[in-house]
């Protein structure tokens, strides 16, 4: 018999598995398994070989199975099993810590996280939410406009906005990605969108992209669009007693007062003058006219003093 293959014989009736004569030796795996055919390992060896076998298999799946729960690959150690009431304790205290929750609301909620997260998306069908028209108006008309929507892949964002993939789009994300509402738009235009330019779902869900769903608006436009209709007060000013409106959400302060006007602000505190245009502001001619009537004024009282201070003498 060749020494390699005596070596490779006796190496596995004590009980080594392929790969550790494989790397001793230098034989393959599948010229070993011919070869050690016939050869029985008894029940010690065989566990040995099964356990180095467990101890090598992590992958995803099954690390995460034994990690939430502990019922595969259990061995009878009381010390081992001491030491997985530990970490069982820890786990629980963390989850507690973290979320405030017991352990299997906490697996719950990760479990509907990674459901959530890991959702698998049909690589045929566009989704749900795009309608058969829209998507085969976007399939003729994106073409025209120099690139081409990769619909397998398309996602939905958290804020309720769909994406398709779209890397040759003049303004793409980073990852390549367009909101569909604005695709569909230029679709419908057959022209670009400018960045200024904003789509408005005119029946607020944002992830109806029909093409008679979507316009084109612009920012203020838009603003008003979204704008919740503002509560009024019914008020009366504190000075002049008209009537006015006003916003709700302005404070109406403590004092009770309230103004429709700055005017009725400055001439119920008195501030600066009060009723009195400016006398800088007058025609020349009014100037002139009042100046002449203080002086008259001035001088009847003057004339009134002296009339009085000689009768008394
Ligand atoms: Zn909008
Ligand atoms: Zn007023």
């Amino acid at each position: 018999m060749h020494p390699l293959r005596e070596q490779a014989r006796n190496l596995r009736q004590r009980g080594k598995s392929y790969h550790e004569i494989e790397t001793r030796l230098g034989i393959g795996r599948s010229t070993l398994a011919y070869m050690l055919r016939d050869i029985q390992l008894t029940e010690v060896q065989k566990a040995r070989l099964d356990r180095r076998q467990r101890r090598n298999q992590i992958h995803f799946g099954e690390s995460q199975r034994r990690f939430w729960n502990k019922t595969s690959g259990r061995s009878d150690n009381p010390k081992q099993a001491a030491r997985r009431e530990i970490m069982r304790q820890r786990r629980l205290a963390y989850c507690h810590a973290r979320t405030g929750a017991e352990l299997e609301t906490f697996k719950s909620k990760m479990r509907a996280a990674a459901a959530r997260r890991y959702k698998p998306h049909n690589p045929i069908q566009p989704p749900r939410t795009l309608d058969q028209a829209t998507y085969r108006m976007c399939l003729r008309q994106a073409p025209l406009l120099g690139y081409h929507p990769n619909w397998n892949y398309v996602i939905s964002r958290g804020n309720g906005y769909v994406a398709v993939k779209c890397p040759d789009h003049p303004r793409c994300t980073p990852r390549g990605y367009v909101p569909v509402h604005r695709l569909v738009l230029e679709c419908k235009l057959k022209r670009p969108l400018l960045s200024k330019e904003v789509t408005h779902h005119l029946n607020g869900k944002p992830d109806d992209n029909r093409a008679d769903n979507v316009t084109n608006t612009n920012p203020s436009e838009h603003a008003k669009a979204h704008a919740r209709p503002c509560l009024m007060n019914q008020l009366v000013c504190s000075f002049c007693g008209k009537s006015f409106t006003r916003p709700k959400r302005r404070k109406i302060p403590l004092s009770g007062n309230v103004f429709d006007t700055q005017s009725c602000v400055a001439r119920f505190y008195n501030l600066g003058r009060i009723g009195r245009p400016s006398p800088r502001r007058l025609p020349p001619e009014e100037k002139r006219r009042r100046k002449a009537a203080y002086v008259r004024r001035w001088r009847q009282r003057r004339r009134e003093a002296l009339d009085k201070s000689t009768t008394t003498c």
